[in-house]
């Protein structure tokens, strides 16, 4: 099996998973909430987790586990946990795993939602630290006695700066703590996030892995790397037999059990499906991507393109060597002073004015006054955020379509 490709793995792993019954290629999508024992010794058993098995939808369901499995094939875990959303995933992480006094090293440039959720956290007394993480020496600067760990993403949103992520990884072993990736805007196969020493993997699987803008989803991928009786918070409940699951063990039990931010077995059905054409998709939204790149880069009226595929990116460098299979599909740009962004957008015939992203088709927004609106203008200016920026994430349309879509918009003025 090993051996084998991604895409080969991707559309055949639903199958041997599971076992399907009747010849199913997809796992089931079960709706039962409950499961029945016809020997009530065995709810005790699965209850007390000394046999494998379902008691309630809220913590588990064969859709979501099957699921589950194919993710953590994905990022090469010893285990996923699937969530209602990216952000249910990525806040379970945090309360989870984290308490008041704790402190985390956190990229200042994060997904809008992602930085609003750490304001959440720092009045609840988990200290943050806020720092820019394409360079390890902020990262070491920041670090303090009580920190629990680093959390970054991997090519930032919009404006793409790179994270030095296999420097921030071996720091991270260094100093005993967990490095937490958020991956959603390079799945696999562009970036491997444990070869750059991730210990846990969030995702949204609302974006690129389901790819079709009609179901959200999450997950968190532990990749094994890390030894989790390093680490202080793992309560004695989740402390179970196999050391390696003890992060995922707590992080399930709160965020699926607890807090209830559970994967519908319906949504699991899609994001399956979805994931099949992962790579297929990502080849060509990220060839799209760069090729619309050195479009508007060398275009008049255009000012600015943030790309990490462009040779003056500030971390090209980087991003060449930790993105093994492509640049990503998300570029920003900066017209010209005097261009308004609405009004731009609004001269864009085939391109959807729309928030979302990884999606097939290709959308842009103006960032400030949208997504980041929440943030202000100095937050935004920490982020590197323009005012008139336009966030573009490119879809797989083919690449004349685009190309003359954007010229056509632009040679108006
Ligand atoms: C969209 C996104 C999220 C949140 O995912 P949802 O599924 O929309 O909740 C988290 N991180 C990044 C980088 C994202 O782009």
């Amino acid at each position: 099996m090993s051996k084998q490709g991604f895409t080969t793995r991707q559309v055949h792993a639903d199958r041997l998973l599971n076992s399907p019954e009747n010849g199913a290629v997809h796992t089931a999508s079960t709706n039962s909430v409950l499961f029945e024992f016809t020997d009530a010794q065995g709810i005790i058993d699965v209850f007390q987790g000394k046999q494998a098995g379902h008691v309630y939808g809220r913590s588990s369901s064969n859709s979501a586990m099957a699921l589950s499995n194919q993710i953590n094939a994905l990022e090469g875990g010893i285990g996923a946990v699937c969530f209602a959303t990216g952000m249910a995933a990525i806040s379970s992480v945090f309360l989870s795993l984290f308490k008041h006094g704790d402190h985390v090293i956190v990229s200042q440039y994060l997904f809008g939602n992602t930085r609003s959720l750490m304001n959440t956290l720092m009045d609840m007394g988990i200290q943050i630290s806020f720092v820019d993480v394409t360079s390890l020496e902020n990262i070491k600067d920041a670090y303090q006695p009580n920190t629990r760990a680093v959390f970054t993403e991997t090519v930032a949103n919009p404006v793409t700066q790179v994270a030095d992520i296999q420097g921030i990884g071996r720091y991270c072993e260094e100093r005993g703590i967990p490095l937490i990736v958020d991956n959603t805007m390079t799945p696999p196969p562009l970036f491997d996030a444990k070869a750059a020493g991730a210990s846990l993997v969030t995702t949204s699987l609302t974006k690129y892995v389901a790819g079709h803008g009609n179901v959200l989803g999450g997950a968190v991928i532990d990749t094994g790397l890390y030894d989790w009786q390093q680490f202080a918070n793992i309560k004695p409940a989740y402390q179970v037999a196999d050391t390696r699951q003890w992060g995922l063990t707590q992080i399930k039990k709160k965020g699926l059990r607890d807090m209830g931010a559970t994967l519908t077995p319906d949504a699991a059905h899609k994001i399956a499906v979805g994931m099949e054409t992962l790579a297929l998709r990502m080849a060509k939204a990220c060839d799209n991507a760069a090729r619309l790149a050195t479009l508007l880069d060398n275009h008049a009226q255009v000012e600015r393109v943030f790309y990490p595929g462009l040779a003056d990116h500030p971390q090209h460098f980087m991003a060449r060597e930790q993105l093994s299979g492509g640049y990503g599909a998300i570029l920003s740009l900066d017209l010209k002073a005097g261009i308004d962004p609405v009004d731009f957008l609004n001269k864009l015939k085939l391109v959807i004015c729309a928030t979302h992203l990884g999606d097939t088709r290709t959308l842009a927004l103006p960032v400030a006054p949208t997504i980041f609106f929440e943030n202000g203008p100095q937050e935004r200016a920490k982020m590197g955020i323009s005012e008139t920026m336009i966030r573009v994430s490119v879809g797989i349309e083919d690449i004349d379509d685009l190309v003359e879509d954007f010229r056509q918009a632009l040679d108006q003025y």
